[in-house]
């Protein structure tokens, strides 16, 4: 692997990437920035896009990659695995000829256009930015839950996303969290489990006062208070959690088909170093009804800007929002 940062000297022909600059460069590799790709690429923009290599603990393709049955992305009646729905978006953005480099960006320096990149193999300049990087569900470190584990085996960061699979139907489930994700998504988990127990570590809800009322008075939800999960367990699948009570050291099991961290996520803007304006969290603020960043001629696409709805099709909308902008920024601020 190439050093972060390049010595410009002799013929290597990644400096010719420093010298000149691309019009628009795509950091990220998930819905986003695939859409975003799509539209940049078939409006002649040559767009180059830095797919990530494990950038933020999440393969080239995004978080679609660690899921199996996507349902609800629109075209595929049938359903379609998440790493063949991120294939196909990367075989789109390509068939227009968009420049993919399996890199990720370290660094960059927004402090005047073009603006600067530094990945692990090379450094350029580009007109313009889109960052497309996703956020990263946070999950729990706790025995039975790794990859090699229970982990998408009964186990998900997702309810929205893997709550009606036929492995919960009918069955009890246990949601993690005590924030406005954990109630909506317990609340929607009523829909297909049996019963949907809500394990907090706290006696007390962080979610807004509306979520919370809606989840307490649905029967299908109980409250376990003052706990947290500190195992996972089954053979093939979940089986049954290992919950532990806080304030007496308690500890008992409860059976339970499936368990799904609510516990909050990481947006993928460390890289930025503060160059962007975002939220408290770590979440990119963007213009309202744009993707326009705080620094002109950056855009932001994707859960990187979205706490809320956190979907693959509403990542796609915005990565189509930030190349359409992306043109006409171009076009009303020509190259430096
Ligand atoms: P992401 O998919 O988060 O991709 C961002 C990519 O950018 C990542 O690959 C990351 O490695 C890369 N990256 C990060 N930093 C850098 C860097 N510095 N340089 C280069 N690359 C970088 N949504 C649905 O609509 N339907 C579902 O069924 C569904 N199932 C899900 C199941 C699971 C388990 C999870 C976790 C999520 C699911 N989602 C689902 C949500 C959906 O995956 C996300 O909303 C969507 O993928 C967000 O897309 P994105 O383009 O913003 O970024
Ligand atoms: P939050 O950060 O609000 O909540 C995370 C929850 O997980 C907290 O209750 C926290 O506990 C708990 N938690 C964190 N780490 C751990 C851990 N290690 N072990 C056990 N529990 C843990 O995240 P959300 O995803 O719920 O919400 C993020 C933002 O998105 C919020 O601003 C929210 O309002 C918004 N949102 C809005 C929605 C809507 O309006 N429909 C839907 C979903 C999200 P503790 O409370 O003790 O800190």
């Amino acid at each position: 692997m190439r050093p972060r940062h390049l010595s410009l000297a002799g013929d290597d022909p990644h400096v010719l990437a420093k010298t000149m600059a691309e019009k628009v460069v795509i950091i990220g590799s998930g819905p986003a920035a695939h859409t975003a790709a799509i539209y940049a690429a078939r409006a002649e923009l040559k767009p180059v896009l830095f797919e990530g290599f494990m950038a933020g603990g999440v393969a080239a393709g995004g978080q679609l990659t660690t899921t199996t049955d996507v349902e609800n992305f629109p075209g595929f009646p049938q359903g379609i695995q998440g790493p063949e729905l991120c294939q196909r978006f990367r075989d789109q953005s390509e068939r227009f000829g968009t420049r993919i480099h399996t890199e990720t960006v370290n660094s960059v320096d927004l402090s005047r256009r073009p603006f600067r990149y530094v990945t692990d193999e090379r450094e350029g300049e580009a007109e313009v930015l889109i960052i497309a990087t996703g956020a990263t569900a946070k999950r729990l470190d706790i025995p039975g839950a790794g990859d090699d584990e229970l982990w998408q085996k009964g186990i998900s960061a997702c309810a929205v996303c893997d709550g009606a699979l036929p492995l919960f139907r009918n069955q009890p489930l246990v949601v993690i969290g005590g924030g406005d994700s954990a109630v909506e998504e317990a609340t929607f988990l009523t829909k297909y489990g049996s019963r949907v127990y809500i394990v907090h570590r706290r006696d007390e809800l962080r979610a807004s006062k509306i979520m919370q009322k809606r989840a307490l008075d649905n029967n299908k939800i109980e409250m376990m208070w003052s706990h947290v999960v500190v195992a996972a367990s089954g053979a093939e699948e979940l089986e049954s959690v290992r919950v532990k009570d806080v304030k007496s050291d308690e500890e008992r099991d409860v059976a339970a088909k499936g368990l799904f961290f609510a516990i909050g996520h990481t947006p993928n803007t460390e890289f930025l170093d503060g160059q962007l304006t975002c939220d408290e969290q770590g979440y990119l603020i963007t213009k309202p009804d744009s993707t326009q960043t705080s620094v002109p001629g950056v855009f932001a696409a994707g859960d990187v800007q979205d706490k809320k709805w956190r979907q693959a099709i509403t990542a796609a909308g915005t990565g189509c929002m930030a190349a359409l902008e992306a043109e006409h920024f171009l076009a009303a601020n020509p190259s430096t």
